[in-house]
């Protein structure tokens, strides 16, 4: 058996690898050791860039799929602010539900799909699959955050690594708001996405693994109150989030994708949108036998979405710079308005900085003072 390219791992960032080198003409094999639809803990909200890359990829996400959110609201025990997007619209979807789609889209257009398959690399260009020997000329690692690709071919090294821990639980009530709520407390961050007309997921991410969903709602009693006597709806699930920027996301003929190429901290929303933004960087490299024009797309995709993890995880170390930059954007609404189009790229993170920034520190500081 033979195949062009071999993707290891068919969550979302393999799949749309898949898809996207399928619309290249490649011929692509995708391996998973599990069978879809495959859950993940996950805050399962799909920002406007991760719906305009899925429709690119062929997924059209419809009413059917999930509930639309029109902005992001930032709330503590005190304070509220909110901002709507100034173009375009996200989306909440149930893992189960995104992961079916495209597996659907990824069947229809001619990948070739291996799930509940046991696969042992045995060179850069030979594997075992199922018992079965494959040869291939690209490998792809799409395995997600422990990722056995980037373990086998060396590419461990991290620039940069700050692991925080997930726990995702859906409660059977009506969402209250069209917007992606964040919760912020000392210990970590919950946030709420509004998945179906009578369901919601909330995400509760922070430092300490050991921390169950009873525990962290009492650190929100605002969310408590709304959700702490709902029909829990699904399975809890937790998983490692984790702000992770490689060495090398290529080497040879192997390159690395979506979580296993390192990633963004949850609270970022972002994971997704990048691994499908990978996933069409990726696609066009091999399509040009350039795999180094991949690893500058990667570092491209990269930059914003770190740059955002890292100011909330500033907010995140230190809860007093987070209370006094809600009171801040309580008070000066533009701000947060502003930061919404940064954080989605409607805005230059520098002009930004230019323009709010010396206003920013001055409301901040204020803020301080009272
Ligand atoms: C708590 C939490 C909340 C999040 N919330 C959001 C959010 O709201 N919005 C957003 O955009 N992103 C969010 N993210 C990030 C997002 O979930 C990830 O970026 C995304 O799941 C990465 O997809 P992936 O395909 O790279 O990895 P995964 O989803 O982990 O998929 C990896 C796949 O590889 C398979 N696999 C692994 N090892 C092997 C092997 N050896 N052989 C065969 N198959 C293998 C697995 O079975 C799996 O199917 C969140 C993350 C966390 C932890």
């Amino acid at each position: 058996m033979s195949t062009e390219v071999l993707v290891l791992g068919g969550g979302p960032a393999g799949l749309a690898a898949g898809i996207a080198l399928r619309q290249h003409g490649a011929d692509v094999t995708v391996v998973d050791a599990l069978t879809p639809a495959i859950d993940k803990a996950c805050g399962e909200g799909l920002m406007p860039g991760a719906l305009a890359a899925l429709e690119r990829l062929g997924v059209s996400m419809g009413a059917a799929d999930g509930v639309p959110f029109r902005g992001i609201r930032f709330c503590d025990s005190r304070r509220s602010v909110e901002a709507r997007f100034s173009a375009g619209v996200g989306m909440g979807v149930r893992r189960l539900r995104l992961h079916a789609r495209l597996a659907e889209r990824a069947e229809a257009c001619g990948v070739k799909l291996q799930w509940n398959s046991h696969c042992q690399l045995l060179g850069p260009s030979r594997a075992l699959v199922d018992g079965e020997e494959l040869s291939f000329r690209y490998l792809v690692g799409a395995d997600g955050q422990s990722s056995t690709v980037r373990r086998w071919a060396g590419m461990e090294a991290c620039r940069k690594e700050d692991l925080r821990y997930g726990l995702r639980r859906h409660y059977r009530v009506e969402p209250w708001t069209d917007l992606v709520e964040v919760h912020w407390a000392e210990h970590g961050q919950a946030y709420v996405t509004p998945v179906a007309e009578d369901c919601v997921c909330v995400a509760f991410v922070g430092r300490d693994p050991q921390r169950e969903a009873e525990e962290w709602l009492e650190e929100f009693p605002a969310l408590a109150e709304r959700v702490g006597a709902a029909p829990v709806a699904s399975m809890q699930r937790g998983a490692v989030s984790a702000t992770r920027i490689l060495r090398e996301v290529e080497r040879g003929t192997v390159a690395l994708v979506g979580d296993a190429s390192g990633s963004v901290d949850a609270v970022t929303g972002e994971g997704m949108a990048s691994c499908f933004l990978q996933a069409e960087a990726l696609a066009k490299a091999i399509a040009e036998r350039n795999l180094e024009a991949y690893s500058h797309a990667h570092q491209r995709i990269g930059r914003l979405p770190h740059r955002m993890a890292a100011l909330l995880l500033l907010m995140d170390r230190f809860p007093a710079l987070a209370a006094r930059t809600l009171e801040t954007f309580e008070e000066r609404p533009e701000f947060f308005s502003d930061f919404l189009a940064v954080h989605i790229g409607l805005r230059g993170l520098s002009g930004f900085a230019l323009q709010r920034g010396p206003q920013f520190c001055w409301s901040l500081l204020t803020t301080t003072a009272r």
